[in-house]
Protein backbone atom coordinates (compact mmCIF):
# COMPACT_ATOMS: atom_id res chain seq x y z
CA UNK A 1 0.00 0.00 0.00
CA UNK A 2 1.27 3.27 -0.48
CA UNK A 3 1.96 6.04 1.83
CA UNK A 4 -1.15 8.36 0.98
CA UNK A 5 -3.25 5.39 1.65
CA UNK A 6 -1.60 4.11 4.61
CA UNK A 7 -1.76 7.31 6.29
CA UNK A 8 -5.74 7.81 4.92
CA UNK A 9 -6.24 4.29 6.90
CA UNK A 10 -3.99 5.63 9.82
CA UNK A 11 -6.22 8.75 9.97
CA UNK A 12 -10.05 6.87 10.09
CA UNK A 13 -8.72 5.49 12.77
CA UNK A 14 -6.71 7.82 14.92
CA UNK A 15 -8.27 10.84 13.91
CA UNK A 16 -8.71 13.15 17.18
CA UNK A 17 -12.43 14.40 18.32
CA UNK A 18 -11.81 18.53 17.48
CA UNK A 19 -15.27 20.99 17.98
CA UNK A 20 -14.17 22.51 14.23
CA UNK A 21 -14.31 18.22 12.55
CA UNK A 22 -18.41 18.73 13.72
CA UNK A 23 -19.07 19.13 9.87
CA UNK A 24 -17.56 21.23 6.92
CA UNK A 25 -19.18 24.32 7.70
CA UNK A 26 -16.82 26.57 6.25
CA UNK A 27 -16.90 29.52 8.65
CA UNK A 28 -15.92 26.73 11.74
CA UNK A 29 -13.37 25.48 8.79
CA UNK A 30 -11.90 28.70 8.05
CA UNK A 31 -12.36 29.79 11.86
CA UNK A 32 -10.19 26.91 13.18
CA UNK A 33 -7.50 27.57 10.59
CA UNK A 34 -7.09 31.06 11.44
CA UNK A 35 -6.95 30.18 14.73
CA UNK A 36 -4.20 27.17 14.79
CA UNK A 37 -1.44 28.64 12.73
CA UNK A 38 0.73 29.81 15.70
CA UNK A 39 -1.26 28.53 18.11
CA UNK A 40 -1.22 24.99 19.97
CA UNK A 41 -4.43 22.87 18.97
CA UNK A 42 -5.40 22.32 23.10
CA UNK A 43 -5.07 26.44 23.57
CA UNK A 44 -7.28 26.98 20.04
CA UNK A 45 -10.17 24.68 21.37
CA UNK A 46 -11.24 27.05 23.92
CA UNK A 47 -10.83 30.17 21.73
CA UNK A 48 -12.61 28.13 18.92
CA UNK A 49 -15.62 27.66 21.53
CA UNK A 50 -15.48 31.45 22.20
CA UNK A 51 -16.14 32.66 19.27
CA UNK A 52 -18.32 29.91 18.23
CA UNK A 53 -20.50 30.56 20.99
CA UNK A 54 -20.08 34.72 20.63
CA UNK A 55 -20.34 34.24 16.78
CA UNK A 56 -22.12 31.64 15.58
CA UNK A 57 -22.21 32.70 11.78
CA UNK A 58 -20.06 34.82 9.53
CA UNK A 59 -22.46 37.45 9.52
CA UNK A 60 -21.93 37.86 13.38
CA UNK A 61 -18.86 37.95 13.48
CA UNK A 62 -18.90 40.26 10.52
CA UNK A 63 -21.36 42.80 12.44
CA UNK A 64 -19.05 42.61 15.65
CA UNK A 65 -16.82 45.75 17.04
CA UNK A 66 -13.49 45.14 16.35
CA UNK A 67 -12.73 45.73 19.99
CA UNK A 68 -14.85 43.05 21.72
CA UNK A 69 -13.26 41.25 19.10
CA UNK A 70 -9.75 41.83 19.87
CA UNK A 71 -10.56 41.29 23.43
CA UNK A 72 -11.83 37.65 23.11
CA UNK A 73 -8.89 36.98 21.05
CA UNK A 74 -6.40 38.22 23.92
CA UNK A 75 -3.72 35.87 24.66
CA UNK A 76 -3.75 34.12 21.37
CA UNK A 77 -0.62 36.51 19.71
CA UNK A 78 -0.68 37.89 16.44
CA UNK A 79 -3.42 40.20 16.62
CA UNK A 80 -3.32 40.52 12.88
CA UNK A 81 -4.97 37.44 12.68
CA UNK A 82 -7.82 38.98 14.54
CA UNK A 83 -7.98 41.73 12.09
CA UNK A 84 -7.56 39.96 9.04
CA UNK A 85 -10.05 37.72 10.21
CA UNK A 86 -12.77 40.68 10.98
CA UNK A 87 -12.05 42.09 7.16
CA UNK A 88 -12.32 38.45 5.86
CA UNK A 89 -15.99 38.01 7.78
CA UNK A 90 -17.32 41.55 6.37
CA UNK A 91 -16.08 40.53 2.35
CA UNK A 92 -18.27 37.58 3.20
CA UNK A 93 -21.13 38.81 4.38
CA UNK A 94 -21.15 42.14 1.99
CA UNK A 95 -19.66 40.85 -1.13
CA UNK A 96 -20.47 36.97 -1.06
CA UNK A 97 -24.08 37.45 0.86
CA UNK A 98 -22.50 35.56 3.90
CA UNK A 99 -21.70 32.56 1.56
CA UNK A 100 -17.48 31.56 1.13
CA UNK A 101 -16.72 31.03 -2.22
CA UNK A 102 -15.06 27.69 -3.13
CA UNK A 103 -12.00 27.75 -5.23
CA UNK A 104 -8.70 28.61 -3.56
CA UNK A 105 -8.41 31.33 -6.34
CA UNK A 106 -11.59 32.78 -5.33
CA UNK A 107 -11.09 32.11 -0.99
CA UNK A 108 -7.16 33.77 -1.66
CA UNK A 109 -9.04 37.21 -3.22
CA UNK A 110 -10.41 37.85 0.44
CA UNK A 111 -8.12 39.84 2.90
CA UNK A 112 -6.10 37.98 5.39
CA UNK A 113 -6.68 34.75 3.59
CA UNK A 114 -3.15 33.21 2.22
CA UNK A 115 -2.35 29.99 0.14
CA UNK A 116 -2.43 27.39 3.02
CA UNK A 117 -5.90 28.81 4.04
CA UNK A 118 -7.71 28.96 0.50
CA UNK A 119 -6.09 25.24 0.27
CA UNK A 120 -6.90 24.08 3.51
CA UNK A 121 -10.60 25.43 3.19
CA UNK A 122 -11.58 24.57 -0.37
CA UNK A 123 -10.25 21.05 0.31
CA UNK A 124 -11.73 19.85 3.48
CA UNK A 125 -15.02 21.75 2.42
CA UNK A 126 -15.75 21.83 -1.27
CA UNK A 127 -13.28 18.36 -2.07
CA UNK A 128 -11.02 21.00 -4.32
CA UNK A 129 -7.88 18.96 -5.32
CA UNK A 130 -5.34 21.65 -3.93
CA UNK A 131 -2.44 20.05 -1.52
CA UNK A 132 -2.09 21.61 2.05
CA UNK A 133 1.48 22.49 3.26
CA UNK A 134 2.21 23.57 7.08
CA UNK A 135 4.73 22.37 9.32
CA UNK A 136 3.65 19.88 10.16
CA UNK A 137 2.97 18.74 6.55
CA UNK A 138 6.91 19.82 6.00
CA UNK A 139 8.41 17.59 8.55
CA UNK A 140 6.37 14.51 7.68
CA UNK A 141 7.29 15.10 3.64
CA UNK A 142 11.22 15.78 4.77
CA UNK A 143 11.32 13.03 6.83
CA UNK A 144 9.57 10.32 4.80
CA UNK A 145 11.67 11.54 1.86
CA UNK A 146 14.65 12.31 3.11
CA UNK A 147 14.39 15.73 1.70
CA UNK A 148 16.57 18.73 3.06
CA UNK A 149 16.22 21.49 1.28
CA UNK A 150 15.61 24.53 4.19
CA UNK A 151 11.82 24.65 4.41
CA UNK A 152 11.56 28.21 4.75
CA UNK A 153 13.96 28.89 1.35
CA UNK A 154 12.01 29.54 -1.83
CA UNK A 155 13.17 26.56 -3.38
CA UNK A 156 12.67 24.61 -0.38
CA UNK A 157 9.02 25.82 -0.70
CA UNK A 158 8.59 24.82 -4.24
CA UNK A 159 9.83 21.67 -3.88
CA UNK A 160 7.95 20.50 -0.55
CA UNK A 161 4.88 22.23 -2.55
CA UNK A 162 5.21 19.82 -5.52
CA UNK A 163 5.79 16.66 -3.17
CA UNK A 164 2.41 17.38 -1.30
CA UNK A 165 0.66 18.03 -4.22
CA UNK A 166 2.11 14.14 -5.65
CA UNK A 167 1.22 12.92 -2.96
CA UNK A 168 -2.72 14.15 -2.62
CA UNK A 169 -5.38 11.78 -2.99
CA UNK A 170 -7.44 13.90 -5.29
CA UNK A 171 -10.72 11.60 -4.83
CA UNK A 172 -10.64 12.78 -1.13
CA UNK A 173 -8.47 15.60 -0.76
CA UNK A 174 -9.79 17.30 1.91
CA UNK A 175 -9.73 13.85 4.02
CA UNK A 176 -6.23 13.52 2.90
CA UNK A 177 -4.79 17.09 4.19
CA UNK A 178 -6.29 16.56 7.33
CA UNK A 179 -4.88 12.90 7.60
CA UNK A 180 -1.46 14.04 7.04
CA UNK A 181 -1.55 17.19 9.00
CA UNK A 182 -3.01 15.03 12.00
CA UNK A 183 -0.18 12.47 11.62
CA UNK A 184 2.54 15.09 11.69
CA UNK A 185 1.12 16.66 14.94
CA UNK A 186 0.31 13.12 16.98
CA UNK A 187 3.11 10.95 15.57
CA UNK A 188 5.74 12.40 13.33
CA UNK A 189 6.61 15.27 15.99
CA UNK A 190 9.06 17.66 16.41
CA UNK A 191 10.37 15.81 19.57
CA UNK A 192 10.01 11.90 20.60
CA UNK A 193 8.56 11.48 17.41
CA UNK A 194 6.31 7.99 17.67
CA UNK A 195 8.36 6.02 14.66
CA UNK A 196 7.80 2.81 16.30
CA UNK A 197 4.10 3.32 16.23
CA UNK A 198 4.42 4.78 11.81
CA UNK A 199 1.93 3.02 9.32
CA UNK A 200 4.98 4.46 6.98
CA UNK A 201 8.24 3.60 8.70
CA UNK A 202 9.04 0.77 6.08
CA UNK A 203 9.39 3.38 3.39
CA UNK A 204 10.90 6.45 5.33
CA UNK A 205 14.34 7.58 4.49
CA UNK A 206 14.96 9.72 7.62
CA UNK A 207 14.03 6.66 9.76
CA UNK A 208 16.22 4.17 7.39
CA UNK A 209 18.95 6.98 7.85
CA UNK A 210 18.94 7.99 11.53
CA UNK A 211 18.28 11.67 10.55
CA UNK A 212 14.96 12.22 12.08
CA UNK A 213 15.77 14.76 14.18
CA UNK A 214 17.83 16.86 12.05
CA UNK A 215 14.88 17.39 9.37
CA UNK A 216 13.05 19.26 8.63
CA UNK A 217 16.11 21.70 7.73
CA UNK A 218 15.93 25.43 8.35
CA UNK A 219 18.15 28.17 7.32
CA UNK A 220 19.83 29.60 10.22
CA UNK A 221 17.71 31.97 12.34
CA UNK A 222 18.20 35.30 13.44
CA UNK A 223 18.39 36.19 16.98
CA UNK A 224 14.99 38.40 18.46
CA UNK A 225 15.50 42.39 17.83
CA UNK A 226 16.06 43.82 22.01
CA UNK A 227 13.22 46.38 22.83
CA UNK A 228 13.25 48.51 25.77
CA UNK A 229 9.59 49.36 26.19
CA UNK A 230 9.02 52.27 28.71
CA UNK A 231 5.40 52.33 30.02
CA UNK A 232 4.17 55.88 31.68
CA UNK A 233 1.07 54.78 34.11
CA UNK A 234 -0.69 58.19 34.52
CA UNK A 235 -2.81 58.51 37.33
CA UNK A 236 -4.92 61.66 37.56
CA UNK A 237 -6.47 63.40 41.05
CA UNK A 238 -10.01 61.21 39.98
CA UNK A 239 -8.12 58.03 39.92
CA UNK A 240 -8.51 57.63 36.24
CA UNK A 241 -5.52 56.37 33.99
CA UNK A 242 -4.39 56.38 30.23
CA UNK A 243 -4.44 54.52 27.35
CA UNK A 244 -4.34 54.96 23.39
CA UNK A 245 -4.87 52.79 20.88
CA UNK A 246 -1.59 51.96 18.47
CA UNK A 247 -2.22 53.27 15.06
CA UNK A 248 0.29 51.58 12.38
CA UNK A 249 3.03 50.16 14.61
CA UNK A 250 3.78 47.03 13.49
CA UNK A 251 3.05 44.72 16.37
CA UNK A 252 -0.32 45.14 18.87
CA UNK A 253 -1.79 47.41 16.06
CA UNK A 254 -4.75 47.81 17.29
CA UNK A 255 -4.28 47.29 20.96
CA UNK A 256 -4.65 49.94 23.68
CA UNK A 257 -1.11 50.40 25.85
CA UNK A 258 0.00 52.91 28.11
CA UNK A 259 1.61 55.66 26.54
CA UNK A 260 5.14 53.99 25.79
CA UNK A 261 8.85 54.94 25.23
CA UNK A 262 10.28 52.31 22.88
CA UNK A 263 13.92 52.39 21.92
CA UNK A 264 16.66 49.74 20.87
CA UNK A 265 18.82 50.02 24.00
CA UNK A 266 18.97 49.94 27.46
CA UNK A 267 19.25 53.37 29.96
CA UNK A 268 16.30 55.90 31.13
CA UNK A 269 16.18 57.51 34.34
CA UNK A 270 13.68 59.44 35.76
CA UNK A 271 14.75 62.97 34.84
CA UNK A 272 13.70 62.32 31.54
CA UNK A 273 10.43 60.71 31.94
CA UNK A 274 9.69 64.30 34.34
CA UNK A 275 10.73 66.24 31.34
CA UNK A 276 8.37 63.97 28.88
CA UNK A 277 5.78 64.35 30.74
CA UNK A 278 4.46 68.06 29.83
CA UNK A 279 5.36 66.57 25.85
CA UNK A 280 2.94 63.66 26.40
CA UNK A 281 0.46 65.43 28.18
CA UNK A 282 0.45 69.26 27.41
CA UNK A 283 -0.13 71.27 30.53
CA UNK A 284 0.34 68.36 32.96
CA UNK A 285 3.11 68.06 35.63
CA UNK A 286 3.59 64.73 38.00
CA UNK A 287 5.58 63.03 40.30
CA UNK A 288 7.49 60.39 38.62
CA UNK A 289 8.41 56.48 40.33
CA UNK A 290 9.76 53.70 39.01
CA UNK A 291 7.57 50.50 39.45
CA UNK A 292 9.48 47.77 38.50
CA UNK A 293 13.27 47.77 38.62
CA UNK A 294 13.86 44.29 37.29
CA UNK A 295 12.77 44.42 33.72
CA UNK A 296 9.38 42.35 32.67
CA UNK A 297 10.51 40.19 30.05
CA UNK A 298 8.69 39.22 27.13
CA UNK A 299 9.09 37.20 24.19
CA UNK A 300 7.85 37.20 20.56
CA UNK A 301 9.13 35.70 17.58
CA UNK A 302 11.05 38.51 16.56
CA UNK A 303 11.34 40.45 19.70
CA UNK A 304 12.95 40.21 22.55
CA UNK A 305 10.87 42.98 24.90
CA UNK A 306 11.93 44.28 28.65
CA UNK A 307 9.49 47.06 30.02
CA UNK A 308 9.77 49.30 32.62
CA UNK A 309 6.69 50.80 34.13
CA UNK A 310 6.37 54.32 35.52
CA UNK A 311 3.47 55.79 37.69
CA UNK A 312 3.30 59.38 36.46
CA UNK A 313 0.87 60.81 39.50
CA UNK A 314 -0.54 64.18 37.40
CA UNK A 315 -1.93 67.40 38.80
CA UNK A 316 -5.11 67.58 36.21
CA UNK A 317 -7.37 65.12 35.63
CA UNK A 318 -6.92 63.84 32.10
CA UNK A 319 -9.41 64.39 29.29
CA UNK A 320 -10.92 60.68 28.27
CA UNK A 321 -9.35 59.35 30.90
CA UNK A 322 -10.74 55.62 32.02
CA UNK A 323 -11.49 54.19 35.58
CA UNK A 324 -9.03 51.70 36.11
CA UNK A 325 -11.59 48.87 36.04
CA UNK A 326 -12.65 50.22 32.07
CA UNK A 327 -9.13 50.61 31.20
CA UNK A 328 -8.86 47.00 31.97
CA UNK A 329 -11.77 45.94 29.95
CA UNK A 330 -9.67 47.13 26.78
CA UNK A 331 -7.95 44.73 24.11
CA UNK A 332 -4.48 45.30 25.25
CA UNK A 333 -1.15 43.30 24.89
CA UNK A 334 -0.72 40.07 27.34
CA UNK A 335 2.63 41.92 29.01
CA UNK A 336 0.01 44.84 30.26
CA UNK A 337 -2.86 42.47 31.07
CA UNK A 338 -0.22 40.49 33.20
CA UNK A 339 0.41 43.79 34.66
CA UNK A 340 -3.02 45.02 35.38
CA UNK A 341 -3.54 41.14 36.89
CA UNK A 342 -0.70 41.95 39.05
CA UNK A 343 -1.60 45.50 40.36
CA UNK A 344 -3.51 44.09 43.66
CA UNK A 345 -2.18 47.11 45.52
CA UNK A 346 -5.63 48.84 46.98
CA UNK A 347 -3.95 52.42 46.63
CA UNK A 348 -2.23 52.56 43.90
CA UNK A 349 -5.01 54.44 41.63
CA UNK A 350 -5.17 56.78 44.22
CA UNK A 351 -3.63 59.90 43.41
CA UNK A 352 -2.10 60.80 46.94
CA UNK A 353 -0.16 57.81 47.15
CA UNK A 354 3.30 57.06 47.14
CA UNK A 355 4.79 54.26 45.42
FE1 LIG B 1 7.96 10.24 10.80
FE2 LIG B 1 9.26 8.31 12.10
FE3 LIG B 1 7.19 7.72 10.51
FE4 LIG B 1 9.47 8.53 9.44
S1 LIG B 1 9.16 6.66 10.63
S2 LIG B 1 7.42 9.24 8.89
S3 LIG B 1 10.17 9.99 10.96
S4 LIG B 1 7.13 8.91 12.40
Amino acid sequence: MDFSKQLLNWYHVHQRELPWRQNKDPYRVWLSEVMLQQTRVAQAIDYFESFTRAYPTVADLAHAPEEAILKLWQGLGYYSRARNMHATAKQVTDKFNGVFPQTTEELMKLKGIGPYTARAVSSICFDSPVAVVDGNVYRVLARYSGGDLPIDSSQGVRHFAELAQRFLIQTDPGTYNQAIMEFGATVCTPKNTLCAQCPVQAGCVAYATGTVAELPKKSPKKPPQPLWIHYLVPVDPLGNTLLTQRKGLGIWEGLYTFFAIEQQSEGMDQKRIEAEVPLIWPGQTGAVSLLNTEPVVHRLSHRLIRAHFWRVAVKNSLPGGYTPTEAEKLPMPVLMAEWFGAQKNPYFWDSNYTP
